[in-house]
């Protein structure tokens, strides 16, 4: 065992745990036991790895961006989880659990969902496995986020939309959990980033780490060695950052960069910023850092990116953080937004406004010549193109970044 790995009752440092109303107990107790056996089995593996290539389209990509390479004068690779199917990393995470869910005799899958990029995950893999599935999501997002909601009604999913609370993911969460709590014997609740009760934050690293085991094979193969100086992700629960670090923490030298969602500025009072404000606390099962007010309640998280904005964070990232084997910096959305611009421009690839994120963080850091920079992109831009368009530069958009930024509407 190493020094980040999970204990027994799952903590990272003095994060994590399981909090969870007695008649969770016994399914999560259930999980716990026999989720590495599950996963760890040849039986799991070949399952998974087969439909990781063939349905996902992995691996994917390591590529070498030439333009970002010579703006930061060093070599910029983009691991780009953008090309898998349905967009984004959270499909590795959803097959896995679902695969998890069938070893383990559920009959029916239980989400959440912000955006509902999560959801349409969770669908798209209910639909393949022939599984009924129930979304959960805030009735705020539900009208924010009509396509995606149309997308998960059109792949078999129920969307409830939750008018609780500020109808947004927290409230979303709160119902999947009561879902839960009405049906553990034949529910699984398959939760979309490294948060939730022990085992859930570790089983996702776990089966996002194939995000990290690409990169050490891609860069033997491209570099002559396994390792970067930097790892740079952008962070809302903290899945794809999770994938991207798992199998370097013990690469000292391997320096981690998160940028999370600033929204209007850390301080602002309008942010999703957990690691650079949050105090500790307990939310949806697990203790870590959390956006809260001085007599405990949450805040309202605010960012331009609808995955980004979550109160909370993966106890694993919190604790690395505290310890300063990691480093967080938090992006604001206009940032984000001239980062998005800039990488369409001069690369023609329009990133999701979350891997924006990472991107804008590159702006922020200066590195030497033989620096070799690897920053996730864990999604493709499509859904964020009403966004997109609202805040575009008028008339052609330059490619200067401070001139982007300069310029946004
Ligand atoms: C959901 C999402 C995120 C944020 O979730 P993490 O669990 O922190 O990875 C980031 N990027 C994209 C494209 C997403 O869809």
């Amino acid at each position: 065992m190493n020094q980040y790995d999970v204990t027994d009752n799952g903590y990272f440092g003095r994060y994590g745990g399981a909090y969870i109303p007695e008649i969770l107990q016994k399914c999560v107790e259930e999980l716990r036991i026999n989720y590495r056996r599950i996963i760890d089995s040849e039986d799991f593996k070949n399952e998974f790895d087969a439909l990781l290539r063939d349905y996902v389209g992995r691996p994917s990509p390591l590529y070498l961006s030439k333009n970002l390479s010579k703006l930061h004068g060093c070599k910029v690779y983009l691991k780009r989880e953008d090309l898998n199917h349905t967009g984004a990393h959270k499909i590795n995470n959803a097959i896995g659990q679902i695969l998890v869910a069938r070893r383990m005799g559920k009959k029916r899958i239980v989400a959440e969902t912000g955006a509902g990029q999560h959801g349409v995950a969770t669908a798209t893999v209910c639909a393949l496995m022939g599984m009924p599935c129930v979304v959960y999501m805030g009735a705020l997002d539900v009208q924010r986020q009509r396509p995606n909601v149309e997308k998960m009604r059109l792949l078999g999913a129920e969307v409830v939309a939750v008018k609780s609370g500020n109808q947004t993911l927290k409230d979303a969460c709160n119902e999947a959990i009561r879902d839960w709590c009405c049906h553990p014997e034949d529910t699984f609740y398959l939760i979309g980033s490294t948060m939730g009760p022990h085992p859930y934050p570790d089983m996702v690293a776990r089966l996002q780490s194939v995000i990290s085991a690409e990169i050490r094979k891609q860069l033997q193969e491209k570099e002559g060695r396994p390792t970067p100086d930097y790892l740079v992700a952008c962070i809302g629960g903290g899945s794809n950052a999770a994938g991207t670090i798992f199998n370097f923490l013990n690469d000292d030298d391997v320096k981690i960069v998160y940028a999370e969602a600033g929204g209007k500025g850390a301080e602002s009072g309008m942010t999703a910023a957990t690691l650079s404000i949050g105090q500790e606390g307990v939310l949806h099962g697990f203790r870590s850092l959390i956006i809260q007010d001085n007599d405990g309640q949450i805040v309202e998280p605010y960012s331009i990116s609808a995955g980004l904005d979550y109160p909370g964070i993966g106890p694993l990232h919190a604790h690395l953080v505290k310890t300063g084997r990691a480093q967080a910096l938090a992006i604001n959305d206009d940032e984000a937004l001239a980062a998005a611009y800039e990488l369409n421009r001069i690369d023609g690839i329009l990133p999701a406004l979350e891997s924006a994120h990472a991107l804008a963080a590159l702006h922020r850091l200066t590195f030497k010549p033989t620096d070799i920079v690897v920053v996730t992109l864990s999604g493709r831009g499509d859904k964020d193109m009403e966004t997109y368009l609202k805040h575009a530069p008028q008339g052609e958009c330059p490619t200067r970044y401070e001139d982007i930024k300069n310029n946004l509407r």
